[in-house]
């Protein structure tokens, strides 16, 4: 197992409200949340509750409107656009239902592609995007692109992506969202496994109950608010009757 000491994420108090018009929408309402290092989150609460809102926060997509997120104990309020570029870059990988991928670039370069942002010269970064389409499963796909693959695979490439800089963190808003049920389990087994082998810590939003078995805690939101956080392995302990290892 992981050492899981270390607060990798730190959320304080945030707000964020949305203003359309003469309404006023309160997507958060002070949430606040601390994610240990190398820990699986998932985020989950109906559509609506404000999952989304909170991915953005975390992954510096957005600002709050009141509150913090720490990084690593960076207060990522403070950063400037230059350094919040670099820690996006660098520390976040980010993972979203639509997939995302860049639709003229091969899967192979869609994932040397942040490497390059990073500096790694095109040999490197070519050596690593082969490794990580291999660990994805994606061997003899490197020249495909995105309208060549299936969705699985399309997430595959994401995922391999978001791993490309070896991020701290890894955020995920609703991975399977896109996905048929098998092909969604698939996907949730291979964060699992790359989470573990990687010790990248995986915080994903989503309505998808085939996640709770894979994670470590569940923060379930409802309106904005943080209803209740379970730990799930204190819950194996409690269902089973049996005393589970450490
Ligand atoms: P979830 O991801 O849990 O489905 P969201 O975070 O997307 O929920 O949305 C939470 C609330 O904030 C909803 O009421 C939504 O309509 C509203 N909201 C989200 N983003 C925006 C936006 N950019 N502008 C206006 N309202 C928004
Ligand atoms: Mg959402």
């Amino acid at each position: 197992m992981a050492e899981k000491s270390r607060t990798i994420v730190r959320v304080i108090n945030v707000t964020k409200s949305f203003r359309m018009g003469n309404l006023e929408v309160e997507a958060l309402k002070g949430v606040d949340l601390e994610i240990n290092s190398s820990e699986y989150v998932s985020i989950m609460g109906p559509s609506g509750s404000g999952k989304s809102t909170l991915f953005n926060m975390i992954g510096g997509l957005d600002k709050p409107t009141n509150g913090k997120v720490f990084i690593d104990e960076v207060d990522i309020s403070q950063l400037d656009a230059f350094e919040l570029a670099w820690l996006r870059n660098r520390k976040i990988g980010y993972i979203f239902q639509t997939f995302n991928l860049i639709p003229v670039m091969t899967a192979l370069e869609n994932v040397t592609l942040p490497m390059t942002f990073a500096g790694v010269n095109s040999a490197d970064a070519q050596e690593k995007g082969i490794a990580l389409l291999d660990e994805v499963g994606l061997q003899k796909r490197y020249q495909h692109r995105p309208s060549e693959l299936s969705g699985g695979q399309q997430q595959r490439v994401a995922i391999a992506r978001a791993l490309a800089n070896s991020p701290a963190i890894i955020l995920a808003d609703e991975p399977t969202g896109n996905l048929d049920t098998s092909t969604g389990e698939e996907i949730i087994a291979m964060l699992e496994k790359l989470s573990v082998e990687h010790g990248v810590t995986i915080i994903s939003a989503t309505h998808d109950h085939k996640m709770l078995a894979v994670s470590d805690r569940v923060v379930w939101i409802r309106d904005g608010k943080v209803e209740r956080i379970e730990d799930r392995h204190a819950l194996d302990i409690s269902v089973g009757g049996i005393q589970s290892q450490a």
